[in-house]
């Protein structure tokens, strides 16, 4: 099943469109882009002519998508010279691009948006010119240069100059600017160009099936240096000017490239082999580096030996942007990232901290081979990138640091897809993508994290080392190419001996997952599977997977496993007489959920301490939530499994725990708020008595982790006095000597105090935010600051998030943030409605979408109809199913609200007692 592919649809929402973007690009003022205009609603005519007339006339140009590039015409190198002004935020180039001419033409089509195009010209290897003129079609991102004379079959050189503005938001090639130790502001340029924003910086054909080579040369101020894709080849002065010069890439995707330039540090190479690995950093911040380093080198080494294949650049620079949209971004061989994904303090930062600079590097590195050595054809595809890097991260995380568990952790991602996945909004992992903005919106949950959640149940199912070499097949086959889902599963299924298609399609083409049933019969385990929603919906037709469906039998303290691969509907499994538990869904692998009806569940918890593991706890508590959000199973049954998991010791089933807490303190009326409180404090009370306030000797990163979480959890969700209390004490410790305190319980110590704190508490933080030592404790205190209650103060924190106090890379979370902190949301959402126009300009595309995603916290019939209102005269769209995903999200918790609601002091308050 594939979702609307109604070319009819399509053509008419493009025209809408074209019409829209007309009118808004008529309302802009002219200073607002470099674009050079040529008469937009002229433009628009052409561009619908030509899907229609134009090209049906000419088949060269016969792609029925504005969005794509004909195919006529193909680029194998481009020569790029860039010279930034960052005092004056412009750039101007040069590009020369090789190019394969397949038909003879006299038009040819590429990218360019932002950009004024100077002068152009065609070369054949004859020394033959034709020249060309460029019009600009800014609606479709588009170069169309019409040539003089017909380019005949063959390679040809172009030609062509440009001018660009470094922007401020963050894509693109653009300008970034911190403060240097002497309070002086700096300023870099770098770029980010995924999903398809080289256009940008250079014209190019910037589709990622238009493979390249790419030979860059930076021409600078000498105070700085720059950083790209490979090694400097040549460094010389022209002008006063430095001139860098760097070696020819490996055949990759436009979206790769990458610039940086600024004062940049570098630490010394560490070899991986003959890679040479570095991370670089602003000047000040090079003492941060180590623990980055660290995993990118293990990682390095563990994915040339996984993969077979060894690192396929000539050096590797891991680079820390202090502005930047998202986490990280893979560029072949000058990897980016945000400062929190790469600089780290060891000592300081908490196991959340340090795992999480350790899944970043090690994402971005298994990227070096899945992405950018072998690249999906299409954006559709993106999963094949995503959830591999997503998958091997955890693997490389994995064998690094054995003792963090890294896949039981996982569990708490792969929720995270369920939670979205069981909407009617989703979308298959492999979703149709047309416009620049449908490709925006594929950088998903169900991208990652379903997307890694099915490698990893096909990799339990096949076995480790089929799959491994699965994949081996898989990228030796594509190197240097692009490749589709089918390949991928050709090599694995040739490796694995298996129909892998007819296991897998269902999970990547298809949207939401199953939910498994079991049930006991006499003797018989009957299952059933049927999709999971939270809102009840009939779904039509209706729909089945292949589930490797994993069964665990208990009989006399013994276990015994069956696997059965589930395709039916139905399907019964005989179960001896002895046996005494049952568990679906062993080891946890499964992307769908059970449900263990009656005695099934009883038997389970029963045994639950000492039978399961504790990703099988996790899921087994996360089933159980995600079930009474659908309405299957009765809150007090949920309530009163939670009581069984008091004395509970692993950091994620608390996780699912705690966050089912703040669900229903998102949907409790304030008046009975102090029932939930009641309840948080019985659950949490006595695992934090358990713990103590200390951490032990020998204990393990996990507990110490855990030990921060309860607390926090404690202190706020459970508004505990004693806990409050003795977070003051404890934090006055921690401002005299931070190595009194484990670095873990400090965030909580921060959320709490943030939670009961003053204008003076208020203030204190705002000036530990600006003078923070380390990207994570600046983050930390940053976001303690819409943590408050006061709406006062709140209101201070939301007016810095426009008025360039707060980083435009973090201002959107901390607007989501206050959106989500049930004492200040509607003031918050008041704030979104009044500033809409000023954040749309200020913030990333990206955060805006993100901060939209804060409204799921405004769970109140009345704020929901407020937001529908809102998004609909606005008519915001983030691309593919983004609003209607949020929009559903928001009705799950508003119909759960109206189900309970009214009911629930009573039943928090038995629960209590049970
Ligand atoms: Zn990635």
């Amino acid at each position: 099943m594939l979702l609307e592919n109604d070319d009819s649809v399509n053509r008419r929402e493009l025209l809408r469109e074209l019409v829209r973007q007309a009118r808004f690009i008529l309302s802009l003022p002219l200073t607002q882009a470099v674009i050079s205009l040529s008469e937009p609603s002229e433009t628009t005519a052409t561009a619908l002519r030509s899907k229609g007339d134009k090209m049906n006339d000419n088949e060269l140009l016969g792609s029925n998508d504005p969005y794509r590039l004909p195919r006529h015409v193909i680029p194998t190198r481009y020569d790029i010279r860039l010279e930034p002004d960052l005092a004056a935020a412009t750039f101007s180039g040069h590009v020369t691009i090789t190019l394969m001419v397949k038909q003879e033409t006299q038009t040819i089509l590429l990218n360019a948006t932002d950009l004024r195009i100077e002068s152009t010209g065609l070369e054949g290897t004859t020394g033959r010119k034709i020249e060309a003129t460029v019009e600009l079609e800014p609606l479709l991102q588009r170069v169309r240069l019409s040539c003089r004379q017909p380019v005949t079959p063959g390679e040809w050189r172009l030609h062509l100059s440009f001018h660009g503005r470094l922007n401020d938001q963050l894509r693109g090639f653009y300008r970034s600017t911190y403060k240097d130790a002497s309070g002086m502001v700096q300023t870099l340029a770098a770029t980010q160009f995924e999903a398809t924003d080289a256009r940008r910086a250079f014209p190019c054909w910037d589709e990622p099936d238009f493979k390249a080579v790419f030979a860059t040369t930076l021409v600078i101020d000498p105070q700085f240096t720059a950083i790209s894709n490979t090694s400097v080849v040549s460094e010389s002065v022209e002008e006063s000017k430095k001139v860098m010069r760097f070696a020819d890439t490996i055949k990759m995707s436009t979206y790769l490239v990458a610039f940086v330039v600024g004062r940049m540090q570098p630490t010394k190479p560490v070899f991986v082999g003959r890679t040479p690995l570095r991370i670089w950093t602003v000047p000040e911040k090079q003492e941060l580096t180590p623990f980055g380093q660290e995993i990118a080198v293990a990682s390095l080494k563990f994915f040339e030996e996984y993969y077979g294949i060894t690192y396929p650049g000539d050096k590797l620079d891991l680079v820390a942007i202090p502005d930047f949209a998202s986490g990280a971004m893979e560029n072949f061989g000058a990897i980016t990232f945000r400062e929190t994904a790469l600089l780290v303090d060891p000592r300081a930062g908490t196991h959340a901290e340090l795992g999480r600079v350790a899944d970043v590097v090690a994402h971005e590195n298994a990227h070096m081979w899945f992405g950018d050595l072998v690249t999906m054809s299409w954006w559709n595809g993106l999963w094949l990138n995503e959830a591999f890097a997503t998958f091997m991260e955890m693997l490389a995380v994995d064998a690094w640091k054995p003792e963090w568990k890294r896949w039981e952790t996982f569990s708490v991602a792969r929720a995270a897809a369920f939670s979205v996945d069981g909407l009617m909004s989703t979308r298959p992992i492999e979703y149709e993508v047309q416009a620049p903005k449908d490709a925006d919106a594929m950088f998903d949950v169900l991208t990652y994290e379903k997307g890694a959640s099915v490698l990893r149940m096909l990799e339990q199912y096949i076995g480790p080392t089929v799959f491994r070499d699965g994949v081996r097949r898989y990228l030796r086959t594509h190197a240097y190419g692009n490749a589709d889902t089918k390949d991928l599963w050709t090599a694995i299924g040739a490796v694995a001996q298996q129909p892998v298609p007819e296991l897998m399609n269902g999970w990547i083409f298809h949207p939401g997952f199953p939910l498994v049933t079991a049930e006991m019969d006499g003797q018989t385990l009957k299952l059933s599977q049927q999709r999971f929603t939270y809102l009840k919906q009939e779904i039509q037709p209706e729909q089945l997977w292949h589930i490797p469906v994993q069964i665990r039998l208990t009989k006399d303290g013994r276990t015994e496993e069956r696997q059965l691969l589930l395709t039916e509907r139905d399907a019964t499994v005989p179960i001896p007489s002895d046996v005494t538990a049952v568990l679906v869904n062993a080891g946890g692998h499964g992307f769908y959920r059970a449900h263990h009806r009656g005695s099934l569940l009883q038997q389970l918890l029963d045994q639950s301490r000492d039978h399961l593991a504790p990703i099988e706890r996790f899921n087994l508590v996360s089933d159980a939530w995600a079930t009474t959000l659908a309405g299957v199973m009765p809150l007090d049954e949920y309530l009163a499994l939670t009581a069984r998991f008091k004395g509970e010791q692993d950091k994620n089933v608390w996780a699912v725990l705690l966050d089912s807490f703040s669900f229903l303190n998102r949907i409790i009326a304030p008046n009975d708020r102090a029932s939930l409180e009641a309840l948080v404090r019985d659950r949490v009370g006595q695992a934090v008595k358990n713990l103590g306030w200390d951490p032990q000797p020998g204990e393990s990163d996990l507990i110490r982790q855990l030990r921060g979480d309860l607390l926090g959890a404690l202190g706020r969700k459970g508004n505990d006095q004693a806990t409050q209390q003795q977070a003051v004490e404890w934090y006055r410790q921690y401002r005299k000597d931070p190595s009194a305190v484990d670095p873990n319980i400090v965030p909580a110590l921060v959320t709490i105090l943030a939670y009961v704190g003053d204008e003076t508490r208020y203030e204190e933080f705002s000036e530990l935010y600006r003078t923070a030592s380390t990207p994570q404790e600046e983050r930390r205190y940053l976001f303690s600051l819409a943590m408050f209650r006061s709406p006062e103060l709140i209101a201070r924190t939301l007016t810095r998030t426009i008025n360039g106090e707060i980083r435009t890379q973090d201002a959107p979370f901390i607007v989501a943030a206050a959106m989500t902190n049930v004492y200040v949301r509607e003031q918050a959402w008041e704030f979104v409605k009044t500033n809409w126009d000023q954040m749309d300009r200020l913030f990333p595309k990206q955060g805006l979408r993100r901060m939209c995603g804060g409204i799921v916290g405004l769970a109140t019939p009345e704020l929901e109809k407020d937001v529908h209102h809102f998004f609909t005269a606005r008519k915001i769209d983030f691309g593919g199913k983004t609003m209607d995903q949020y929009l559903e999200q928001l009705r799950v918790a508003v119909s759960f609200r109206e189900r309970e609601g009214r009911m629930m002091p009573a039943t928090l308050a038995s629960a209590i007692q049970s």
